[in-house]
């Protein structure tokens, strides 16, 4: 394979610039003509397709968000969009694409590598929402964002013993939650993957202010319902007031870690790696420190599972 090329697609993430060197620099170490995809696949069909060399990828290892940009695309979806993306790739003689991106995007690559187009994907979203990896790019600096946020609302929260609600991005996955959570000793967790009663919350609040504790932080994934709600219900409950705190998109933004630079730079390798050898319809991801690999079709269908005993454990240590 002598021409391949990259994009990134859906919500952006720390840690996609990292994996974009590195597809364009591994691509080069082998000779490879390495191609850089502007707006995800809007700009895939439209033909917004340059060459990139080694110098085009410098000094983004550390900035945020994509330099490639990223869309998202209905026409994308349908058949005849994804064969006018091929037969963009296929004009430049492109052979092999790496797409980087979530669950999404991932469906698009899918789509493309059934219709006889080398695609790997590497996962890109701060959700950590992806079955067959452990960690997603982009997860590590969204929860260290979310942590120093908490650690800031902390200090307000102990200088005016007050409780905080803190909504943090998770609509279907509460690990930004719970990692922030139990790393910054919030006293609740909440996490769309467990049911939790408002009089357990508010119960914990309650016993916490008979030991004397007078300020405390609750952790809400946006996927569970609006803090300004469980703010709402605390008050009705147990007659606490409550200020709140929506983190929104500060959460999609900022350096990327050393974890998640490392990672991406893994992953982009690596995706290169699988697509000189041919293979395609895959994702690359990362299981106990190893860079591995897995089928479209088992990423999509494995549960992606939150860690309980992690969650427990929180309960636990925020008596
Ligand atoms: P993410 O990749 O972050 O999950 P989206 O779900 O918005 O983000 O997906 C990004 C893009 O991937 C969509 O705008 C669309 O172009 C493409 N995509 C999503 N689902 C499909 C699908 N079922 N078939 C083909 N393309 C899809």
């Amino acid at each position: 394979m002598q021409k391949i090329a990259v994009l990134t697609s859906g919500g952006d993430a720390p840690g996609m610039n990292a994996a974009v060197r590195a597809v364009v620099r591994r691509g080069i170490s082998y000779g490879m003509e390495v191609y850089g995809i502007y707006h995800g696949y809007e700009g895939l069909m439209q033909g917004q397709i340059t060459l990139m060399d080694a110098g085009s990828v410098g000094d983004i290892i550390q900035r945020g968000g994509t330099i490639l940009h990223s869309s998202r695309s209905e026409e994308f979806k349908t058949d005849a969009g994804q064969q006018k993306g091929i037969a963009e790739l296929r004009r430049k003689g492109i052979e092999g694409l790496v797409v980087i991106g979530g669950d999404g995007s991932f469906r698009g690559a899918q789509k493309l590598s059934d219709k006889g187009f080398s695609t790997i994907g590497i996962p890109g979203t701060i959700d950590n929402d992806i079955s067959g990896t452990e960690m997603t790019l982009g997860f590590d600096t969204a929860v260290n964002t979310v942590l120093e946020a908490i650690d800031k609302i902390r200090d307000t929260a102990t200088s005016h013993e007050r409780i905080f609600v803190v909504e943090v991005m998770g609509r279907h996955c509460g690990d930004i939650a719970l990692w922030a959570g139990l790393s910054g000793g919030a006293e609740s967790i909440l996490i769309p993957e467990v049911n939790v009663e408002i009089n357990d919350v508010t119960h914990r609040l309650l016993e916490g202010n008979k030991r004397g504790k007078k300020h405390s932080i609750i952790i809400v994934a946006e996927g569970v319902c609006p803090a300004s709600e469980i703010a709402q219900r605390i008050k009705e409950e147990a007659g606490l007031d409550t200020r709140v705190t929506v983190l929104g998109h500060v959460q999609r933004g900022g350096s990327p870690s050393a974890f998640d630079r490392m990672l991406g730079s893994r992953l982009g390798a690596k995706a290169v790696d699988l697509l000189r050898e041919g293979q395609s319809g895959k994702m690359v991801g990362i299981q106990r420190n190893r860079i591995t690999e897995v089928d479209f079709a088992d990423v999509f269908t494995i549960e992606n599972d939150i860690d309980l005993d992690m969650y427990e454990l929180s309960k636990t240590l925020s008596i």
